[in-house]
């Protein structure tokens, strides 16, 4: 300040020298006291912002947080998920609605805002989420449900109402919660407080979008059955898409897609290789590739051959193995005899359409037959409850026909069927035992009649169905060894190897 005045008296006595009036010296002088101030003051500025801030673990974690729920543009698209092309065109739908909601709203259609992928881990959901964000240049925030679970009642609820306020702020926005299970388990008489206020302001955010606000919240789980149903009903998590591990020839793609732009050997066969990764999901693959790559490396070598690849697989089988979830080559076949068996009594009985066969896990089952409904039924006939029956049946029948003994793997098909032939009997009397109900109550004192009534249906049922195949053991054979090599088959499938049988089989009858 000193060295200021100093300066200021030393120019105020050059100008009086020079004849200035007293009031233009002093707006000059002034004019140079406000220049030093504003030059002392950016420099101190300078100085300041060069200094390292001081490292507070409290700030940092807020900066993460920050990143992680700040708004990004996803840079995947569909084109680099492999497969999945059912879900691809379910899909559509709801990326039309993205890029044009004006659309929608003319026609006052009811906005899609939940969707819920479920299905085993590394399937391709966070992958998919992220690719319709892609495809619709809408913003992606992802989080997990696991973020929001916290000791304190109220700070999951807050979370989940900041993370939508930056979604509604940056519309088209995708909301991705991995792991919805954390918060929307199905809440109990003894679930927490801090829990049920996450879910309930989850829910409460849910429905309170407004028309004009494009907002989709994607919910991804391996678990659908222990989720709140609050949260599955109309206008939230209503959509919802199953994601299981991929077949042959998905697996085929997806491992082309991950060495697209890796130098591969041109004597591997990455058919080959899809073939000899059943039970797989899409990140064993991915990790498949990496692994090879990073061998190859280590080997020294400018492409990645057939023997880093077979290292990778062994390694991710021997990960798998300890967890029980790769099926070997005899289960495999197994299973192809039951889905098989499940298939022809369909299609012999004409009971609903099938819609897919397959022979990868799904849930508990080895493998499974989805049926579509040929029209909506309300009343159901003595022999159409038995075909229901004789189909579930026709996994075990096509096992003892083709293997010589049975399973566990038909433990809740025997479930199912119980459970008709015991309404069978007990509730709509179809049984010898006439047309009468049987009461809970009044069951125990008639439980051997009964049981013998349920019993005799079940048998029938089973002896139908092992005549059946055993009269068409051509098709079985076929359809299992179609299901063997491509792991799932489409209606159309079913129908064309049921065709090229028959045909062979004409042919050999006619030489
Ligand atoms: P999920 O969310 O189902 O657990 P992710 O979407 O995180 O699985 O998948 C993990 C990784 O596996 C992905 O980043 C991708 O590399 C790979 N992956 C899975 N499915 C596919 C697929 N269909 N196509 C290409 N890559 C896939
Ligand atoms: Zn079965």
């Amino acid at each position: 300040m000193l060295c200021l005045n100093a300066i200021v008296t030393l120019v105020m006595i050059g100008l009086y020298r020079e004849g200035f009036s007293y009031l233009q010296m002093r707006s000059i002088t002034m004019a140079i006291q406000i220049l030093i101030f504003a030059s002392l003051f950016t420099y101190y500025r300078r100085l300041k912002n060069l200094q390292p801030e001081p490292v507070n673990i409290k700030t940092e974690n807020k900066k993460d947080d920050k990143k992680e729920t700040q708004p990004n543009k996803s840079l995947v698209n569909f084109e680099q998920v492999a497969g999945l092309e059912e879900v691809k065109e379910e899909l559509q739908e709801i990326i039309d609605f993205i890029k044009n909601p004006e659309k929608y709203h003319k026609m006052g259609a009811r906005v899609p805002k939940g969707i819920l992928f479920y299905g085993p881990p590394g399937t391709g959901k966070t992958l998919l989420a992220k690719a319709i964000a892609g495809e619709t240049e809408a913003s992606f925030f992802p989080a997990s449900g696991s973020e929001f679970v916290e000791k304190y009642v109220g700070v999951g609820a807050k979370r989940v109402r900041t993370l939508f306020e930056k979604a509604k702020k940056e519309t088209p926005s995708i909301i991705f919660i991995d792991e919805i299970d954390a918060i929307g388990a199905k809440r109990t008489i003894d679930s927490n407080n801090e829990k049920d206020q996450t879910l309930n302001q989850l829910l409460i955010e849910m429905d309170g979008f407004h028309t004009d606000q494009t907002v989709i919240v994607i919910g991804a789980t391996n678990r659908l059955d222990l989720l709140d149903e609050a949260l599955l009903r109309p206008g939230r998590f209503d959509r919802h898409i199953y994601i299981g591990n991929p077949d042959v020839r998905t697996r085929e793609e997806i491992l082309k897609v991950h060495t697209k732009d890796k130098p591969i050997d041109k004597m591997v066969d990455i058919r080959n290789l899809a073939k000899r990764t059943h039970g797989m999901s899409g990140a064993h693959l991915a990790n498949i590739a990496n692994e090879a790559a990073i061998l190859a490396v280590r080997n020294n070598k400018n492409t990645i051959g057939i023997s880093e690849f077979n290292e990778a697989i062994e390694k991710v089988i021997a990960g798998l193995k300890r967890k029980n979830a790769v099926i070997s080559e005899k289960e495999k076949r197994i299973v192809a005899y039951h889905e098989a068996g499940h298939a022809l009594v369909g299609k012999i009985l004409n009971t609903d359409c099938i819609s897919k066969v397959s022979i990868l896990p799904r849930g508990e089952a080895l493998g499974y037959v989805i049926h579509a409904p040929n029209e909506d039924k309300y009343l159901a006939t003595t022999e159409e409850l038995k075909n229901r029956i004789r189909v579930l049946l026709g996994g075990r029948a096509g096992e003892q026909l083709v293997c010589g003994e049975i399973s566990t793997g038909a433990r809740d098909d025997l479930k199912k069927a119980t459970e008709i032939a015991y309404q069978m009997v007990c509730e709509y009397g179809m049984s010898n035992l006439g047309n009468r109900v049987f009461e809970p109550a009044f069951l125990k004192n008639c439980y051997e009649i009964v049981d013998s009534e349920i019993k005799q249906i079940i048998e029938e049922c089973y002896e139908d169905a092992l005549a059946l195949l055993k009269a068409n053991m051509h098709f079985l054979f076929s359809i299992a060894h179609e299901l063997h090599e491509k792991e799932s088959l489409t209606a159309e499938e079913l129908d064309q190897i049921m065709q090229n049988t028959q045909s062979d089989i004409s042919s050999h009858v006619g030489t």
